[in-house]
């Protein structure tokens, strides 16, 4: 299990700095965002120490949405967003990977979501396709 002596969030899962837990397990740990969007509003990690998702070891991801699933249900929010930010200009501030479950309560509470669709080109969709496919 790697981890971090100067990360936050593996502060966090050795009890280093206080959080308010929901779940632990032997792979992941929950805790509730300490300035929530909404109410409700809690973050699941992984305890090995891994600054992105793509830099996560895919083990260490099995048990992440089970509970983010158990954090939605417990948090009783009938409306709600799951989001995982990687990266500075994606809206990443700390660098060990965790999951957002942030209630939707209404239209001003919890996460607001620019979504600035494009056109619909399907040449360009039809190659890309082709570059992403032959990568995976
Ligand atoms: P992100 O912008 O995706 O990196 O989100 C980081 C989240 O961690 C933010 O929502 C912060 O409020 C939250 N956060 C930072 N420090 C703590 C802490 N000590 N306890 C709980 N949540 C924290
Ligand atoms: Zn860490």
């Amino acid at each position: 299990m790697s981890t971090n002596a100067a990360c936050i969030f593996c502060k966090i899962v050795k009890g280093e700095i206080p959080s308010l837990k929901l779940f632990e397990s032997s792979s992941v740990f929950a805790f509730l965002d300490i300035q929530p969007l909404s109410r409700g509003h809690a973050l699941v990690i992984p305890k090995h120490h891994a600054p992105t998702l793509t830099t996560l070891p895919d083990e260490h991801l099995s048990e992440i949405l089970p509970v983010v699933k158990k954090l939605a249900i417990a948090s009783g929010a009938e409306n709600f967003n799951v989001l995982q930010n990687n990266g500075r200009i994606a809206h990443q501030q700390v660098d060990h990977v965790h999951f957002h479950m942030i209630p939707k309560p209404n239209e001003k509470e919890g996460l607001g979501v620019g979504w600035p669709a494009g056109a619909t080109d399907m040449e360009k969709l039809k190659e890309l396709h082709q570059e992403m496919q032959a990568k995976l």
